[in-house]
């Protein structure tokens, strides 16, 4: 019984800590693709709405985007971290994103209690995309210039907003984002207090191999230093840690989404899991 009591004292001063403030989710990796783990991340968030903060999702979806793209013949490619994109490939990636990714979240949100929106890039202006500077070996991904954060502002007074990474251009022309990237210039934009990874490795990893290689803790600095060397996935996520820090969050977290609630410990107990990046 005690030890029941214990956690709830050890997570005090950080409801205390978090009441009112905006923390930005990227939710991807493992959590995302496991049932289980889908409901759990789906209560947790529910959780930080009663208890006060101010939760904003955003998310990819890429395992899902390739498996449909496998099922429809169509030829999966990574350049640098990102998705080769012809007009053909986001299309299917904004159908699986919006049509199923999105509304499961807003879904399971709503019937744990917390009512949510869906929304992309296109929603209120959110994202001012322009093609990235690789545009040319990647097609179609765009880079986020800008957020407007001002259909957040009125979602998130009332509901949960769920953001999937997908935009347009001014002339109508869609493009694939980077969820990671996506949230760290939301994060940046709203001012949010944290920015929290789900990925599907324990964090940052000095040896990509080697799970035990887990940087636990890591300066803006030290990040930007390495950053060039860092590859696949990992190296968006920590550019949006940057992103985040440099427009007021007080910490980064990459964590393991693999683990049940892992979003719960980090938030709420003494124990640092994952990778943080502060200032
Ligand atoms: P998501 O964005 O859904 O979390 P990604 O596949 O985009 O998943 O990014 C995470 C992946 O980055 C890991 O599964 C791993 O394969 C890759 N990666 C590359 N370098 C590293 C590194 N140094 N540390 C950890 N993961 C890395
Ligand atoms: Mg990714």
């Amino acid at each position: 019984m005690t030890a029941h009591v214990d956690t709830l004292l050890e997570a005090l001063p950080y409801i205390k800590e978090f009441h009112g403030r905006t923390v930005v989710i990227k939710y991807g990796g493992a959590a995302m693709r496991e049932e289980a783990l889908r409901e759990d991340f789906a209560r947790d968030v529910v959780l930080l709405k009663y208890v006060g903060l101010n939760p904003v999702i955003v998310h990819g979806g890429g395992p899902e985007i390739s498996e449909h793209m496998d099922r429809l013949g169509m030829e999966v490619r990574f350049h640098e971290g990102l998705r080769v994109s012809d007009a053909e490939t986001v299309e299917v990636a904004k159908m699986v994103l919006l049509g199923k990714l999105n509304s499961d979240i807003v879904q399971r949100l709503n019937r744990h209690g917390q009512p949510a929106v869906g929304l992309s890039g296109e929603d209120g202006t959110l994202f001012e995309v322009t093609p990235v500077a690789n545009a040319e070996q990647v097609g179609f991904v765009g880079s986020v210039d800008r957020v407007d954060v001002d259909v957040l502002n009125h979602i998130a007074a009332d509901y949960i907003p769920v953001i999937a990474s997908a935009a347009s251009d001014r002339g109508g022309q869609s493009y694939n984002v980077n969820a990671d990237e996506a949230a760290g210039k939301v994060a940046a934009a709203l001012g949010a207090h944290k920015a929290i990874f789900l990925t599907d490795v324990a964090g940052w990893l000095a040896n990509p191999e080697d799970e035990e290689s887990l940087i636990s803790r890591a300066t803006v600095a030290e990040v930007s230093e390495r950053l060039a060397e860092v590859g696949g996935g990992m190296r968006p996520k920590l550019g949006a840690c940057v992103d985040a820090i440099q427009g007021g969050a007080q910490s980064a977290h990459i964590i393991d989404g693999r683990r049940p609630h892992s979003l719960l410990l980090e938030l709420f107990t003494d124990a640092g899991i994952g990778t943080m990046v502060t200032p």
